[in-house]
């Protein structure tokens, strides 16, 4: 895209009686706001150190990159030519050895003919015991395991369609991705994965641009321990000293969604009802014993934004299955499918979590260079449960963002990650905080009504709908709804770095008649970074006998203004 050409652009107000359809503004006081630069206070909204909150989660995510980040990431040649269908995990993770037993059943459409062997992501140092033919468990195939790639060897050439359908057992004590820790006392094994860990404890196609259609765990613990997972609990079968929770997840998942939470949890229920109260959905807390009491309160909140996320979004994707959350050691918090994962507790990171079941579960960024279609959403989404429950468009969440802003919004990178491997995936500032800004700014853009459209479209959109979409998808997706180039937009703020910064003044005269002339200046003096091309919201306020207010959105090419 070419630079924008931009010059001092001059804003002229005149306000007269005499003009048809001018504006009548009694003596008293006016007053030209622009908006981008008001900063509101917040104090009737609960606070909450949110950015420090976020800043810590995201911390604790990147240190669990970083161990990650050994394993090779990028998929490969022979991962193109397969698409994982189903996962079967059964797993016995040990509290007191601290290894974790395991058998994963892998069924695979052949995607390209003459297949003969299959890549999936698994760390070295896991153990296999034995690989075979899901069919015949007398068969042996062969394979190797290097570079944190288990590699194994079909029993026949596959043709495009055929499914491969085999088993690996193995054991080990999981690198990272997955922790045996104690909570008081009593185990507390974890599972964190994304964004590339889910290969450390099972192995999988480990991306997000291919998600199985269903998947079983079935995990087998000492029989006071309580297992958490996707999907609705099965069964659970109880055998001697332990027992086997069965948790089948129906929906399409990705790899680093799958996971486990396992403790002597108190769990309690709530319900969602829906469809006009034809309908219930059940919510399931799985709680330490010592936080039932503290989360009460918040936990009663659960269904009021489930029922608000499905009002503007859509209905909650995983209604006959469930809504669950389980305390755990992970650190920070984690949406997992169905059953989301919380180190810390509050409203506006449940709303993040929750909102990430529509935006990052069933819409997943298709590669991590697209995380703030996950992150940016969900982000954006704790500033719309604000304006829905504390009656403001911004919100406490929003109003840390102006107030960090110098050391945690601005600054340099894109958006788009353009390296994932190199660079911070989760960066609290573009990922999280930048990219919430931009969705917020899209609204704008498109008008409130064709913002939620957007959102609905993309909801309903076959293409994305349980499977995944890139920023280049959703660009295409907004134009479409919105009938609007945004190709400015999003190449500006999502592929490019920087943000404008705009100098203004304005002056009033007494015409003597009752009346005002108001003229405006307005430029973006930003060096660093090129002109920007945006709407800006001008408000001139007349305090008189009827407040008068009149908002004019002006796009910075505009060369005069008048009325
Ligand atoms: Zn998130």
């Amino acid at each position: 895209m070419s630079v924008i050409k931009f010059s001092l652009k001059k804003i002229q107000i005149t306000f007269n009686q005499d003009k048809p359809g001018g504006y009548i503004l009694k003596k008293y006081f006016i007053f030209l706001t622009l908006f981008l630069l008001t900063y509101s206070a917040f104090a009737q909204l609960p606070k909450f150190n949110m950015q420090s909150q976020r800043e810590k989660m995201i911390e604790q995510k990147n240190i669990h990159i970083k161990k990650m980040l050994q394993s090779e990431s990028e998929k490969t040649q022979n991962q193109e030519e397969y698409d994982v269908k189903y996962y079967s995990l059964d797993l016995i993770p040990d509290p007191t050895t601290e290894i974790l037993t395991g058998k994963v059943q892998i069924v695979g459409a052949v995607l390209s003919s003459g297949l003969n062997y299959v890549e999936l992501n698994f760390i070295n140092n896991m153990t296999i015991d034995g690989l075979y033919l899901t069919e015949n468990p007398g068969t042996n195939l062969t394979y190797t395991h290097t570079n944190n790639i288990l590699t194994v060897n079909l029993d026949q050439d596959y043709s495009q369609g055929q499914h491969f359908d085999f088993v690996v057992e193995y054991h080990g004590l999981p690198l990272y991705g997955f922790g045996f820790s104690s909570y008081h006392g009593s185990p507390m094994i974890w599972t964190l994965s994304q964004p590339y860990g889910a290969r450390a404890w099972w192995p999988c196609k480990d991306i997000p641009s291919d998600k199985a259609d269903s998947v079983d765990i079935r995990v087998t613990v000492p029989s006071e321990l309580i297992v958490a997972s996707n999907g609705v609990l099965r069964e659970t079968i109880k055998e001697g000293a332990n027992t086997t929770y069965w948790w089948h997840e129906k929906y399409p998942i990705v790899s680093y969604l799958v996971s486990l939470a396992i403790h002597p949890y108190t769990v309690e229920y709530d319900n969602y009802i829906y469809n006009d109260l034809a309908d219930t959905m059940k919510i399931h807390f799985y709680m330490f014993p010592n936080h039932v009491n503290e989360l009460q309160g918040i936990n009663a909140l659960i269904k009021d934004q489930i029922g608000f996320f499905s009002d503007i979004f859509g209905p909650y994707p995983y209604l006959d299955e469930k809504y669950g959350h389980a305390d755990f050691l992970g650190g920070g918090a984690m949406e997992h499918q169905t059953c989301s994962s919380f180190s810390f507790w509050n409203e506006w990171v449940y709303a993040h979590e929750l909102a990430h079941q529509w935006w990052g579960d069933l819409i997943t960024c298709d590669t991590w260079h697209h995380i703030w279609l996950n992150e940016g959403f969900a982000t954006y989404s704790e500033a719309l449960w604000a304006e829905h429950a504390y009656g403001h468009i911004y919100g406490p969440h929003t109003a840390s963002m102006y107030q960090l802003q110098e050391s945690f919004y601005l600054g340099p990178g894109t958006i788009y990650v353009e390296d994932p491997l190199t660079q911070t995936i989760f960066s609290g500032a573009l990922s999280y905080n930048k990219a919430s800004w931009v969705l917020h700014m899209l609204r704008h853009v498109v008008g409130d009504t064709t913002f939620f459209e957007i959102l609905s479209t993309y909801y309903n959109s076959p293409e994305h709908r349980f499977g995944t979409a890139t920023t280049e998808e959703f660009q295409e997706l907004c134009e479409q709804v919105s009938g609007m180039d945004l190709e400015y937009f999003f190449h500006q703020w999502i592929y490019e770095s920087g943000y404008p910064i705009y100098e203004y003044a304005w002056t009033s005269t007494d015409l003597g008649d009752g009346t005002y002339r108001v003229e405006g200046y307005i430029d973006q003096i930003q060096t660093e970074y090129p002109l920007y091309k945006m709407p800006l919201d001008i408000s001139i306020v007349s305090i008189s006998v009827d407040t008068n207010i009149v908002t004019h959105t002006l796009m910075n090419d505009t060369v005069i203004f008048r009325n």
